[in-house]
């Protein structure tokens, strides 16, 4: 039996797979078996991770904090959780495989996933002209005319990757005012082929076998016209993986798996959780990060007291007492 089995491999788990592993813990990495690494596989340059001031690939970034947690021990699967059995002090994992691993404790570091816009065409043509992501997928639309869904960071960062290839991109948005931050604003206006479609929504993407259009309803008076494309990239952002746990940890109202406070406890003892999968606003690589750290802390503090007395985990107890911790924030 493990000490500590931490699941996800993004800068939350990885960052708490490398501080686990320092602290002599024997962590096990499940790293999923397609989405290893998380959501920075998918994410071109990451320029405001501390250290790396000109710049680092995600996906690099991603093999760098692996190779750290692997050379002070820990120990990294390949394989999809599929099962979780978390309510008494052994946690039971059962992967993909078949296998069924054990612990003493859990740390959940499953991520977000990209948002469907959640219309017919989406799922009908995904992988035939609607992608979720530009790294991947870019390479296909060399001089095509694209666009990208949504006005945020990951709108504007995939947008203007993706004119490396394409020979247009059009940047669709529901408002006329973007919530991406200033600096990928900029970038993203400067760019000569990139065109806004403002006040706009995606309510249906045309084509039987490829992506040949979509239907563009204005959020201001209503009317409808269609867009010819070749492709629509859908940036609208993540939400919390919690499928694996929905009816066995406590959610937040935003969906997002609560959390005690500051720390990383669950609402049940000796499951900590951390990332994007807590974090409802900040979602940055360096948050998740930090958030990772304070998981594999308070695992270590709870293994701790589990070696002195088998004494009860505190902040379990502290939770049980709550009337409704959902409100009491992070
Ligand atoms: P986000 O900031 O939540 O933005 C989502 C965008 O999609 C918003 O503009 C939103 O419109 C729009 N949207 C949401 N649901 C929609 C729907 N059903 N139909 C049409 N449009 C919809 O998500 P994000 O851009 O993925 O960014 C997530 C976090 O990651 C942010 O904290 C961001 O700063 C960070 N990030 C950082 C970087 C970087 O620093 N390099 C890169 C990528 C992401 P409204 O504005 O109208 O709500």
């Amino acid at each position: 039996m493990r000490q500590v089995i931490i699941i996800g491999s993004g800068p939350a788990g990885y960052t708490a797979a490398i501080y686990a592993a320092r602290a002599n813990l024997n962590p096990l990495v499940v790293a999923s078996s397609v989405e290893a690494g998380g959501e920075l596989m998918n994410t071109t340059e990451v320029e405001n991770f501390p250290g790396f001031p000109e710049a680092i690939m995600g996906p690099d970034l991603m093999a760098k904090m692996q190779e750290q947690a692997e050379r002070f021990g820990a120990e990294v699967l390949y394989d999809d959780v599929v099962s979780l059995d978390i309510d008494g002090p052994v946690k039971k994992v059962t992967l993909g495989s078949g296998a069924t691993h054990e612990a003493d404790s859990l740390v959940f570091a499953t991520g977000s996933a990209p948002r469907k816009i959640g219309i017919e065409g989406e799922s009908r043509l995904s992988g035939r002209g609607v992608s979720y992501c530009a790294t991947c997928d870019g390479f296909f639309f060399r001089e095509r005319v694209i666009a990208v869904v949504g006005g945020g960071d990951s709108a504007m960062e995939e947008a203007t990757f993706l004119t490396k290839f394409a020979s247009k991109v059009y940047i669709i948005h529901r408002r006329d005012e973007l919530r991406a931050s200033k600096i990928m604003q900029e970038r993203a206006f400067k760019n000569e082929k990139i065109e806004f479609v403002w006040n706009s929504a995606v309510v249906d993407i045309l084509g039987d076998e490829a992506v040949t259009g979509v239907v563009l309803e204005d959020t201001v008076d209503g009317s409808r016209r269609e867009l010819a494309l070749d492709g629509v990239f859908v940036a609208i952002g993540n939400d919390p993986r919690t499928h694996l746990v929905h009816d066995k940890l406590r959610l937040t109202p935003e969906g997002t798996v609560w959390v005690d406070g500051r720390s990383s406890h669950t609402s049940v003892p000796g499951v900590f959780a951390a990332g994007d999968v807590i974090d409802p606003t900040y979602r940055q690589a360096v948050t998740a990060a930090g958030s990772g750290t304070v998981a594999a802390l308070d695992v270590e503090h709870y293994l701790a007291g589990l070696g002195e007395a088998g004494a009860p985990d505190p902040a379990g107890a502290e939770i049980d007492g709550l009337a409704d911790a959902a409100t009491l924030g992070r």
